[in-house]
């Protein structure tokens, strides 16, 4: 198999088949992420990724769900990644599904014709790293789009039937702000439909923008306390039906939710960390997290 560079997949994905059909990020420019800053955005030659599924096919004949590497390959075209996808399905009769992460930008040059095409074609399972739905904290981090073009994006997602997966960072807009950015993303996030949320809390790495600027002062982290109280606010004001799911390496306390029906459980354990742990004892932990993977 053709893996160049680094090769992320989110923990839900572990037991999909991984197919290299991007590598690299065509935004590279989030304050808070350093994962491909070394590398140049790559698209899979077709020759290449023809080789790389006859190889699965030939030992995993059966594999389901594929999940295609890279930060965003659905920045393709609709007729790549159309394209790809009958190529995956002739080397892989019984593959049912294919995931792959995309930034809300991604979604925008694509018609709600073709993504309701292209869930026919088996892609259904997008992931995206939303981090926030609060215009502040998304310019903070420079994710390159805002709350309208979140809502905007999504719905399109929503009309075509295309399942999609959102991330919430918690400590991302700066201490004093968790609770504006938790009750402006639960809102935005309120009005579409995420199968499910992922939940990190930042972590900051030394070749990141965020972490230059914490250094000059000009970024002051929120405290691991402010966070959890986030993670409480966030809850309390999400309005859908979905499962939260905080419980990745930098979560300090890994929890996971159906919500609304276990709002109150999650948020009284929560609370009883928050009480019963130091806040030092927190932040020891996050020194220690040299790596999220
Ligand atoms: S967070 Fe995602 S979109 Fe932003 S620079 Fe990192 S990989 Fe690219």
């Amino acid at each position: 198999m053709h893996f160049t560079g680094r090769t992320w997949r989110p923990p839900y994905e572990a037991s999909s088949f991984i197919v290299q059909v991007t590598s690299g990020c065509t935004h590279n420019k989030c304050s808070f992420c350093s994962l491909y800053k070394n590398e140049c955005f790559r698209m899979s030659p077709l020759e290449e990724f023809k080789e790389d599924l006859a190889e699965l096919a030939s030992y995993q004949p059966t594999a389901r769900r594929i999940f295609l590497t890279g930060a965003n390959p659905f920045v393709m075209s609709y007729e790549n990644l159309a394209e790809r996808a009958l190529l995956i399905h002739d080397y892989l009769v019984e593959c049912q599904t294919i995931a792959m992460f995309s930034s809300i930008r991604d979604i925008k040059n694509k018609k709600v014709w073709q993504l309701r095409r292209l869930r026919s074609l088996g892609i259904n399972g997008i992931s995206i790293g939303t981090e926030s739905g609060d215009n502040s904290t998304l310019l903070l981090a420079n994710k390159g789009y805002t709350a309208k073009d979140l809502i905007e994006q999504c719905r399109k997602l929503d009309e075509a039937g295309m399942e999609y997966y959102f991330v919430y960072m918690t400590g991302l807009a700066g201490k004093e702000n968790s609770y504006r950015n938790a009750v402006n993303s639960a809102k935005v996030f309120s009005k579409v439909n995420p199968r499910f949320i992922s939940v990190d809390s930042l972590t900051l790495f030394p070749d990141t923008e965020l972490y230059r600027m914490a250094q000059e002062r000009k970024f002051i982290p929120a405290g691991e306390k402010e966070r959890l109280e986030e993670l409480q606010t966030f809850i309390k004001h999400l309005q859908i039906r979905t499962h939260l799911f905080a419980n990745s390496v930098s979560n300090f306390y890994p929890t996971t939710a159906f919500l609304p029906k276990e709002r109150d459980r999650i948020i009284s354990e929560l609370q009883y960390i928050i009480d019963t742990v130091s806040e030092e004892e927190m932040q020891e932990y996050r020194r220690n997290l040299h790596t999220l993977g």
